[in-house]
């Protein structure tokens, strides 16, 4: 009961926080969305009355198509509301914003070389450490995404293509495969000294340019949309040491962690109930 209730004041504290913020961050897997599956239709009801008082604005790992589908495509909001809110896809190497629909305003491409060279450091690995993919595997393992190129072991589609059972499967990938899961990001990062390579979601590995993470995100958030700091909040699943929400801890900012968006529809109904 006591562990209870001190999780209540923790939550009235960041409540009266959040209120106090014009700008709500959010990470979007594993905290609006269940892994890589489409959002539901009471987070995006509950979104929706969040855009009435406060900006929005989303950092995520996946490409905007990803934001697109099964997030943009989810959300039933009216065009006024839109205006409030910012999308900051792989990890905000890229930045849409909506004016008569949906608009990139910039995106930090990698080079063809470093593609190039991402996916040999990816395939050297894989043999020196004699890696084997799964049997079947659904979609590209390597997708290059523009502004970071990521590696999945069960490729990307897995999820779209079994849904939960594809989650489930991911989940018990890294339960079994956590060793190998970092020693493959440890020993491609060797191999790519000038390029960032982060472990990422259940089964995923990043690469991006250096210095490329959350943190680089929220700066480029006060930076394109000229909100200090302390008038933001941060609203995510991983930030623990290791997760790939931790680096906004560096910045200041006010956060809080969920678990998953179950707790995160909790906060939000009682920010605007
Ligand atoms: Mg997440």
């Amino acid at each position: 009961m006591v562990g209870k209730n001190k999780m209540k004041i923790k939550n009235l504290k960041n409540l009266k926080k959040i209120k106090q913020k014009d700008l709500i961050v959010f990470d979007l897997d594993g905290t609006l969305i269940r892994t890589k599956s489409p959002m539901d239709r009471e987070m995006s009801q509950l979104l929706v009355r969040l855009l009435t008082t406060k900006k929005v604005a989303i950092i995520g790992g996946g490409k905007y198509t990803i934001f697109h589908e099964l997030f943009i495509r989810k959300l039933k909001c009216p065009k006024e509301l839109l205006k409030k809110l910012f999308l900051f896809p792989t990890t905000s190497t890229a930045f849409y914003k909506y004016n008569k629909g949906w608009k990139k305003i910039y995106s930090l491409l990698l080079t063809t070389d470093e593609i190039a060279k991402i996916r040999q450091a990816f395939k050297d690995v894989f043999r020196e450490i004699e890696y084997e993919h799964p049997k079947k595997t659904y979609g590209k393992i390597i997708e290059n995404r523009g502004t970071q190129v990521s590696f999945s072991v069960y490729g990307q589609d897995l999820v779209k293509v079994l849904g939960d059972k594809g989650v489930k499967m991911k989940e018990k990938w890294l339960r079994d495969n956590l060793k190998t899961k970092m020693k493959i990001a440890r020993l491609v990062a060797q191999k790519l000294p000038n390029l960032e390579v982060k472990a990422a979601g259940f089964t995923t590995i990043d690469v991006t340019r250096r210095g490329i993470d959350k943190a680089y995100g929220i700066s480029q958030i006060q930076k394109h949309l000229k909100i200090p700091i302390s008038k933001m909040f941060f609203i995510g699943d991983a930030i623990f040491p290791g997760g790939n929400d931790y680096a906004i801890v560096k910045t200041g900012v006010d956060y809080m962690s969920v678990k998953e968006p179950e707790e995160t529809k909790k906060i939000l109904r009682q920010c605007i109930g």
